[in-house]
């Protein structure tokens, strides 16, 4: 039997690669202040900055965006959308928004309130922000094996559910809704079990709290649990979908990552007056209920990727093609979170350049080398993104230095691939002459973005 895995798709159109000298890419991060994020995209060879918005349409989700039907309230295409997100998601109320952070706005401008505190997995950046925007306190609760990049374990992602129901016992008042991020994204791109989404549940419905998932790579959670999780094996990633799903009472989602899309979101609920309320600032921020955000296109290309992404050929194409990274790069001696998540490989920047201090940004050093070494692109996720403490305005270092290289969906072949081993192996051949950086220029918040930093 044959054991490659090959992409399962053909190529029908390509987007050309401008291919730059080491020189030239020299020049270029110091003209964009050693912070890839300020990088023209067209100067970047393998863009790894992010998956989202940023997988590859199928020829099937390009001929339904042809069909889009663009009238304002009611539109074929609102109902198609909505039929598919029920069908997968199983949720009574659909509310459509132009990407996930809508989403999240909409649901913690209702729930969350100065006091209160919102327990995750490990919540993602915008997760955070929004809640935190409204006065509660975004709380997470990894499990204790997230703490170690090297040590494998199959469900890294899973909530601390002793911690949760401690939390819950003696603060249960404060607690408008339990979320569950999957897969685990600021933790690693990690998986959530079954067993642990079904805790959580029982948790949150002894207490009656609400339960939410954020559902953004709910397809690649799925596949995980099939190949991991006992009793999953002979389950269709669908039905997986369909019972993670059917313990909670709603869901925010970004149609950016698990639905392939260039754009989009939605927020679901079983609570009818809260959809009611959610509609509301629906209309004011983002749209009429039938369209939210989006065109009636989006949510046409919205309905059909939803479909595509649970396809087990290529939920596996996508799962190993992570693995197959992180193995050459483990092979190699190369510090990387193990094992492989779904999205992205995280190299553990503090053990690849041990003698660069926590508070000279080793994984932004490294990021840059990257740029410089082949013209990938890549982000830290360390002290640079951490920023500083909101209440004291100090910085401190964070609890991991990571180098986040995500991977866009259906993009990237596997000799590009090849190619980001090879650059991150010359990297690490010369990680002894690799200085530390400064920051120049940063804003108070979320500063990763548009900070400006130099060598050492
Ligand atoms: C991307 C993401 C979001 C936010 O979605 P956007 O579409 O980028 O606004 C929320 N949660 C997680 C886990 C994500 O990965």
């Amino acid at each position: 039997m044959i054991k490659a895995i090959i992409e399962p798709f053909r190529i029908k159109m390509v987007e050309p690669i401008k291919l730059t000298t080491r020189d030239e890419r020299e020049q270029l991060i110091e003209t964009a202040c050693f912070n890839p994020f300020l990088l023209r995209a067209e100067d970047v060879i393998i863009d790894l900055l992010t998956d989202s918005g940023t997988s590859a349409m199928s020829s099937d989700a390009w001929a339904a965006l042809m069909r889009g039907d663009e009238s304002y309230a009611g539109a074929r295409s609102w109902y198609r959308f909505r039929d598919t997100v029920q069908d997968v998601f199983g949720f009574s109320h659909v509310i459509p928004t132009h990407q996930g952070r809508a989403a999240e706005h909409i649901l913690f401008g209702i729930m969350a309130k100065p006091g209160c505190i919102i327990p995750n997995n490990t919540h993602f950046d915008t997760t955070r922000a929004n809640i935190e925007y409204n006065g509660a306190e975004a709380l997470d609760l990894p499990c204790k094996e997230a703490a170690d990049p090297g040590t494998p374990h199959p469900f890294k992602g899973n909530i601390d559910t002793e911690a949760l129901e401690k939390l819950v016992a003696e603060q249960a008042d404060k607690i408008p809704l339990i979320m569950v991020t999957i897969t685990n994204n600021s933790g690693g791109g990690q998986p959530v079990s079954m067993a642990n989404i079904r805790e959580v549940s029982r948790i949150a419905r002894a207490a009656g709290i609400p339960f939410y998932i954020d559902a953004c790579r709910f397809a690649e959670n799925a596949h995980f649990i099939k190949r991991r999780e006992e009793g999953y094996a002979d389950t269709a990633p669908i039905d997986i979908a369909r019972e993670m799903f059917s313990y909670a009472d709603g869901c925010t989602m970004s149609a950016k990552k698990d639905a392939f899309a260039n754009i989009g979101g939605f927020l679901c609920t079983n609570d009818a007056a809260l959809a009611h309320q959610e509609r509301n600032i629906l209309i004011l921020t983002e749209g009429f209920p039938t369209y939210g955000g989006l065109a009636g296109r989006d949510l046409e290309a919205i309905a059909v990727g939803l479909h595509e992404i649970l396809d087990e050929h290529y939920l596996d194409y996508r799962l190993l093609s992570t693995r197959y990274v992180v193995k050459h790069l483990d092979d190699a001696g190369i510090p990387v979170l193990l094992p492989a998540g779904g999205h992205a490989v995280y190299l553990d920047a503090r053990r690849f350049l041990p003698h660069i201090e926590p508070l000279q940004y080793p994984g932004q050093a490294l990021a840059v080398e990257l740029y410089i070494e082949a013209g990938i692109r890549c982000v830290e996720i360390g002290t640079l993104m951490f920023g500083l403490d909101p209440h004291t305005g100090e910085e401190h270092p964070a609890r991991q230095e990571l180098v986040r290289l995500a991977i866009p969906r259906r993009v990237y072949t596997q000799s590009h691939m090849d190619y980001v081993i090879e650059a991150i192996i010359l990297v690490w051949e010369r990680r002894n002459e690799i200085r530390g950086m400064r920051i120049v220029e940063a804003p108070q918040f979320l500063r990763h973005f548009t900070a400006r930093l130099e060598r050492l």
